[in-house]
C-alpha cells in the first residue's frame, strides 16, 4: 500500500493545485481524523483537492494504482467511510462553494460543503435547503444517501431538492446526470451514496422559510409508553408543517430540566412547526400535554439557530455506534421493549431516536428514485455515543443486543446513512426491488468498484469470454 500512495504521489505532485500531505508532513495528523473517534486511521496520502481537475487527476492516478481509495465530504460517515488505512483519500473540504440565485430559488452546492456553510449562504436570501439536524455534517455524504432533517415533511428528503449533479466517475470523465441526461444516473445517486462517482457539484431547489416554531418537553418513565402511544397515532394524521421528534434517552443534568428528572429515564420530545404559528399552536398544545409541565418550553427560532442547536451534542472524535430500521407501526410490544431499554442505556448521552418521516417524502413514488423505503413511517435509531475504548464492548453489544430483539417487528430496510461499517449485508435490504437496477448501474458507471468504501452495491463480475 506504501508504495501504492508513493506511485499516487508521483502521478499528482507536479500537476496538483491543492494539497497533497503523506504521513509527517505539516497538517497531516489534521487532516487524517475523521468525526467518528472509533475510526483512527493513516491513509498513506490525503489529496485535498480545489477544483474538478484535481479530483480527476486523483480519480485517474488512484484507479491507475488500484489502490484503496475513500472520498470525503464532512468526514460524518458513521461506518467510517471517509478514511482508510494505507490508501487514497479524495478530500473535497477545500471545495465548500455555495452560490444562490435567490430569484429562481436555486443553489450550486460544492461537493465539499458542509449543511452549515449551505445554510448560511441560503438563508441570506430567505430561503432554505432541506437537508440534517446538526450543521457541521457534510451536505455529500448526506444528500447522497437521502437526507432527512427538520424540514422533510414539508419538503421532502435532501436527494428530492437535487435537480442536477456533476461528478468524476471512476474513468475519470466528467458526467452530469438530471432529469433529461443520464437519467438512470440521476436515479441512483438520490440514494445511493457515493458508490457512482465524486460529485463536485449538486444543483438543487430552495424554499422560502426563515423561522420555526419551537416546543420541547421531557416525559418521565412512566409517561414513555403513552407518550409513544399518542406520537404513534398523532402524526398519521399531522399536518405537513409539524416534525415530531422523540429521544429516549437519561435525562442531562442541566438547568432547563426539572431537578426530579435529572438522570432519570425520559422521553425528550421536540416539535417544530414550520407555517404559520398562530395555526400551529393547537398541534404544539396537544403534542406536549404528556409532558411535565415544567420542562415545556416554546419559542419562535430563527432557521439557523435550529440548524446548529444539536452541534454541541455530537462532537468530533467521541466513539459512536448506531443501527437503525424502519416500522410500518409501533406495536405495543415494541413500545414496551423500548421503554424498558432506556433504563438499561449504557451512558447518558446514548439515544434511542425516533423520527416519522410520511409527508412530503413519502409523496415521492417508490421508483423514482432509489432512496430506500418512503412508505414505512417510523424510524429508529440506536445511537450509542461514548468517550472511551474500554468501553466499546458494552455500548456495542447494547445496540446489537436491543436490535436484535426488535427486529422481528421491523420492516426489512433501512437508511444507508445510519448504518454503520459492519451491515454489508443489510445493504441489498436497503434497496429493495431497486436493488437490481442499483447494480446495473453502479456496473455501467464502476465496473472495477474503485468506489467501494461506502454501503456498497457490488458491480456484476463482467462475464467471461467464451474463446
Ligand atoms: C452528527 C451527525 C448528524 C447527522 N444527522 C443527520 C441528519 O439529520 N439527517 C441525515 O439524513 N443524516 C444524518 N447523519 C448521517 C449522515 O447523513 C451521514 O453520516 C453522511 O454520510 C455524512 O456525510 P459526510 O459527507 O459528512 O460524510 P463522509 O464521511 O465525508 O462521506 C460519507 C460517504 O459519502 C461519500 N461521499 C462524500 N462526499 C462525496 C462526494 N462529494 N461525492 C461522492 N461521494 C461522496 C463518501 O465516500 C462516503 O461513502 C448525521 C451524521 C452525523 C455524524
Amino acid at each position: 500500500m506504501a508504495e501504492a500512495s508513493e506511485e499516487v504521489y508521483s502521478a499528482l505532485h507536479r500537476q496538483f493545485k491543492g494539497e497533497l500531505l503523506r504521513p509527517g508532513d505539516a497538517g497531516y495528523e489534521e487532516a487524517r481524523v475523521i468525526w467518528n473517534g472509533m475510526h483512527i486511521r493513516m491513509p498513506g496520502l490525503i489529496a485535498r483537492c480545489v477544483d474538478i481537475s484535481d479530483i480527476q487527476n486523483a480519480v485517474r492516478a488512484g484507479a491507475a494504482s488500484g489502490i484503496l481509495t475513500a472520498v470525503r465530504c464532512g468526514g460524518h460517515s458513521l461506518a467510517g467511510f471517509g478514511t482508510c488505512e494505507g490508501g487514497l483519500v479524495i478530500d473535497l473540504s477545500g471545495m465548500r462553494q455555495v452560490t444562490v440565485d435567490a430569484g429562481a430559488r436555486r443553489a450550486r452546492i460544492a461537493g465539499g460543503c458542509l449543511l452549515g456553510s449551505v445554510d448560511a449562504a441560503t438563508q441570506k436570501a430567505g430561503l432554505v435547503f432541506p437537508s440534517g439536524v446538526v450543521s457541521h455534517t457534510g451536505a455529500a455524504g448526506l444528500i447522497l444517501g437521502g437526507g432527512t432533517g427538520w424540514l422533510t415533511r414539508r419538503f421532502g428528503l435532501s436527494c428530492d431538492n437535487v435537480e442536477a449533479f456533476t461528478l468524476v466517475t471512476a474513468d475519470s470523465s466528467v458526467v452530469r446526470a438530471s432529469a433529461t441526461e443520464n437519467q438512470d444516473l440521476f436515479w441512483a445517486l438520490r440514494g445511493g451514496g457515493g458508490n457512482f462517482g465524486v460529485v463536485t457539484e449538486f444543483e438543487v431547489k430552495l424554499h422560502p422559510l426563515t423561522a420555526v416554531v419551537l416546543a420541547e418537553g421531557l416525559s418521565p418513565e412512566a409517561g414513555i409508553r403513552p407518550l409513544l402511544e399518542c406520537w404513534r397515532d398523532f402524526m398519521a394524521e399531522a399536518p405537513l408543517d409539524l416534525k415530531w421528534n422523540i429521544n429516549l434517552r437519561l435525562a442531562p443534568h442541566t438547568s432547563n430540566v426539572p431537578m426530579e428528572l435529572r438522570g432519570r429515564p425520559v422521553a425528550s420530545s421536540s416539535v417544530i412547526w414550520t407555517g404559520d404559528p398562530e395555526a400551529g399552536r393547537r398541534h404544539l398544545r396537544r403534542a406536549l400535554s404528556l409532558c411535565n409541565p415544567e420542562s415545556v418550553s416554546s419559542r419562535v427560532l430563527p432557521f439557523t439557530d435550529l440548524q446548529t442547536m444539536a452541534d454541541s451534542d455530537f462532537p468530533h472524535g467521541r466513539r459512536y455506534y448506531t443501527k437503525s430500521g424502519y416500522f410500518a407501526d409501533l406495536d405495543g410490544r415494541t413500545i414496551r421493549r423500548l421503554v424498558e431499554a432506556v433504563t438499561s442505556i449504557p451512558s447518558p448521552e446514548t439515544m434511542i431516536e425516533l423520527a416519522y418521516l410520511g409527508g412530503a417524502a413519502a409523496q415521492v413514488a417508490a421508483h423514482e428514485t432509489a432512496f430506500g423505503d418512503r412508505s414505512a413511517p417510523f424510524v429508529l435509531t440506536l445511537l450509542a455515543n461514548w468517550a472511551e475504548a474500554r468501553e466499546d464492548a458494552a455500548h456495542i453489544s447494547w445496540v446489537r443486543g436491543l436490535f436484535r430483539e426488535l427486529r422481528p417487528a421491523m420492516k426489512p430496510g433501512v437508511y444507508i446513512n445510519f448504518m454503520s461499517g459492519d451491515e454489508q449485508e443489510r445493504v441489498p435490504e436497503a434497496y429493495h426491488e431497486r436493488w437490481d437496477r442499483m447494480v446495473a448501474v453502479k456496473s455501467h458507471y464502476d465496473p472495477e468498484n474503485f468506489f467501494r468504501l461506502n454501503q456498497n452495491v457490488r458491480p456484476r463480475k463482467p462475464a467471461a469470454r467464451n474463446s
